[in-house]
């Protein structure tokens, strides 16, 4: 008896061991099959997070047959996931922004489609983003956003300005973006980052504590009178790099004027307010911070023969060759409009010849190349 219930344990013993063993053998299987697809996700690019959430959810054939998707990724990784999204997820392109998933829900959800969200998505930052997720789905969205240069926070600007002046949306986002919607002087941005492609203008102005640190001194036979005048150390090379070709050609130019400081501009506007009134010094003369020559990148550029610069040979000279030293004229009389500055035929910029080249052959303003290829993203 005794023995029989020995074996018979012995045998349901056995019967235990097998379904454990067979349960342990599924379970590794299961395991090692899910392992499998989190090793081949993160293989094609999913981060170790976004495998576990696709695993966790079941859907890595769905994401196998999209492959590698940064937005995909940034989706299973974050908290605000939404598995009716998956296919515009898939599709939007993405931006290395904090709140980029709920964003985008929030922008499916007002109806965008997913090429515009990719759009909104990258001409603003993550906060301007979430601001424009805010409001109610706009209008000419696409005309305005697939101008590169265009700013997500700009829109209400865009729009307003369209109005007004009934331009095509290229032409609205580059005015706007120039500050063509804003009075001279007014609501002015203080430049705080400086190099030598700073942009000053009626809307950009420098402080008084601004003084470009690589000011060089220019060679007094290069200068008219007696003065002397400091630039960038660059400009002071390319300058006489651009007289030497000039004298070549049997032209003689001169440095009439280069830095000036924020004081300094003070007292050429107080010099000329004295002498011409202030409807000259509104057209021609910059304001202290306002001027192009507390950069150290602008020249006023002489004849040695004349003192009448636009009737000399070396005006002509200029007009045909300064862009191959890397100078523009900065204040052109056909861009008055743009540049806000009635035309000076002796101030040039110093730009550098790639830049000088472009504009030259383009014929636009160092504003507007500015803002199309140098501005900084806001
Ligand atoms: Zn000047």
């Amino acid at each position: 008896m005794a023995q029989k219930r020995k074996l018979r344990m012995k045998k349901s013993t056995r019967v235990l061991t097998t379904i454990i063993v067979v349960i342990l053998v599924v379970l590794l299987g299961g395991f090692l099959f899910l392992q499998d697809k989190k090793i081949k996700l993160q293989k094609i690019g999913y981060s170790k997070e976004a495998s576990n959430k696709i695993v966790s959810l079941m859907m890595w054939s769905k994401v196998f047959d999209v492959g590698a998707n940064k937005t995909l990724n940034a989706a299973f990784e974050s908290s605000s996931y939404q598995d009716k999204n998956f296919d515009h997820y898939a599709k939007i392109k993405y931006q290395d922004q904090k709140d980029l998933i709920k964003n985008i829900n929030i922008l499916i959800k007002k109806g965008y489609k997913d090429s515009a969200i990719s759009l909104i998505l990258s001409r603003g930052k993550n906060e301007d983003v979430t601001a424009f997720a805010k409001r109610e789905k706009v209008k000419y969205l696409e005309e305005f956003f697939s101008v590169k240069y265009s700013h997500l926070a700009y829109y209400d600007r865009y729009l307003a300005y369209q109005d007004l002046e009934n331009n095509d949306a290229e032409t609205t986002v580059l005015y706007v973006n120039l500050d063509f919607d804003k009075e001279d002087y007014k609501d002015v941005l203080e430049i705080s980052k400086f190099n030598k492609y700073t942009l000053v203008n009626k809307h950009r102005m420098l402080t008084n504590k601004y003084i470009p640190s690589n000011l060089k001194k220019f060679p007094q036979d290069e200068v008219k009178g007696s003065e002397e005048f400091t630039a960038n150390a660059e400009v002071v090379t390319a300058f006489h790099e651009m007289r030497e070709a000039a004298l070549k050609d049997g032209k003689d130019i001169l440095v009439n004027s280069a830095y000036r400081s924020y004081e300094d501009q003070e007292e050429v506007v107080n010099t000329y307010l004295e002498a011409y009134g202030q409807s000259y010094v509104d057209n021609y003369v910059a304001k202290a911070g306002f001027s192009e020559h507390q950069t150290g990148m602008g020249l006023d550029i002489a004849s040695a023969d004349t003192s009448v610069f636009l009737e000399s040979d070396e005006y002509g000279w200029l007009m045909e060759n300064a862009y191959k030293y890397g100078f523009i004229l900065r204040y052109p009389k056909s861009k008055e409009e743009i540049t806000g500055y009635k035309c000076e035929p002796w101030h040039y910029r110093y730009v550098g010849k790639k830049i000088a080249e472009y504009i030259k052959k383009n014929n636009i303003t160092y504003d507007e190349y500015y803002v199309m290829f140098l501005e900084e993203e806001l």
